[in-house]
């Protein structure tokens, strides 16, 4: 996680940009957090306000951000646990400046401006007047403004979009006499830029989450050079391993989630089973790392494979992991978490 971080960073400073480590896939895990910050990210992000807590209260000093627009009613804990929140409603910030005020603070806001994604956004033309309410808050300090792509409407980060977010920053500024100190412009799907290393970049900060965890860019989600794809991995374990018939026997319905399954004849195989299911994991997200299983479907607590070689009850299956299936196996209560490697030896993480 650190060597990711690390390649991640100084790619990103090649092209004159700090990185916010995205942590919130993990739950804020604070081991995570201390490996993003030894390997050179500047700041945390994560966008629950909970997952923040977690790593504060782990004595993990750094500058926290907040990436999910927050709750009106939330605004004062973000203010009392959050150095720096992305915004989009002038409403929440007039709430967040009053508990500022009241808790004798000075909250930071970013200024996150809609490029086409359709997700969070101010639209460019209400920009200049917010950007103008804004710097009339008593209690926050306006840091700067950002973009965000790619994860709802799967809009591409293009050096197009880029230069047209400066432009409408440039007409802020202008408008309204605002510079900004940082412009935020975007996730992993900006690492292809990075990667092209064309034109000087016109933001100077990422918020990046995957790219570091898994080692992906997120246009094509292909692997970047220098990083470690399996720094996550998902074990399980069988609970029978048989030989049945690929086919089920007996008049065909829905199953437990409602979907008619559908069948290929291939004869009589090895089926495995492990306890873990989709109360866990996303089952599509998931890929055996051994050659030669494969995954014939899922329910609750059960996941049934197709084996293929010596494996008995009791083995480990070691599953690959995409962005759905680590959130998930995060999220869940039954799977444990588990840190290889020696952490006292490590000297950046303890
Ligand atoms: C999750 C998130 C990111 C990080 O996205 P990755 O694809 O994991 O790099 C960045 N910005 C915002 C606003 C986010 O919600």
């Amino acid at each position: 996680m650190e060597n990711n971080a690390r390649t991640v960073c100084e790619l990103a400073r090649a092209s004159g940009i700090e990185v916010t480590g995205v942590n919130k896939a993990t739950c804020g895990n604070p081991l995570v957090a201390k490996a993003m910050l030894a390997g050179g990210v500047t700041s945390i992000g994560d966008s629950r306000i909970e997952n923040i807590k977690t790593m504060r209260s782990s004595g993990i000093k750094t500058t926290y951000v907040l990436l999910r627009s927050p709750m009106k009613s939330e605004a004062r804990s973000v203010v009392e646990h959050v150095d720096t929140s992305l915004n989009t409603e002038l409403e929440v910030i007039r709430e967040l400046s009053a508990h500022a005020l009241n808790l004798k603070k000075v909250h930071s806001v970013i200024l996150m401006v809609e490029m086409g994604d359709l997700r969070e956004g101010i639209l460019p033309e209400d920009l200049p007047d917010t950007t103008r309410e804004v710097l009339g808050m008593e209690g926050i300090e306006l840091r700067g403004f950002g973009l965000n792509l790619a994860c709802f409407g799967g809009v591409v980060p293009t050096s197009d979009k880029m230069n047209r977010f400066s432009n409408i920053v440039k007409e802020v500024k202008d408008n309204t006499g605002y510079k900004a100190k940082i412009l935020s412009g975007g996730n992993s799907a900006n690492v292809p830029l990075l990667l092209l290393k064309g034109d000087p970049s016109p933001v100077n900060n990422l918020r990046i989450g995957e790219a570091i965890l898994l080692g992906l860019e997120t246009v094509n989600r292909t692997l970047i050079p220098g990083t470690e794809r399996d720094a996550f991995i998902l074990q399980a374990e069988l609970i029978e391993v048989k030989r049945k018939p690929s086919v089920p026997s007996g008049t065909i319905s829905q199953n437990a989630f409602g979907e008619t399954p559908d069948f290929e004849d291939i004869g009589t195989i090895t089926r495995g089973i492990v306890g873990l299911g989709r109360q866990d994991v996303i089952v599509e997200d998931l890929e055996p790392l051994m050659k030669g299983i494969g995954i014939l479907g899922s329910s609750s607590d059960h996941i049934i494979l197709k084996l293929d070689g010596e494996h008995k009850v009791g083995d480990v299956i070691e599953f690959r992991l995409n962005y759905g299936a680590l959130v998930h196996s995060f999220t869940s209560q039954y799977v444990n978490k588990e840190y290889l490697g020696d952490l006292e030896k490590t000297p950046n993480i303890k």
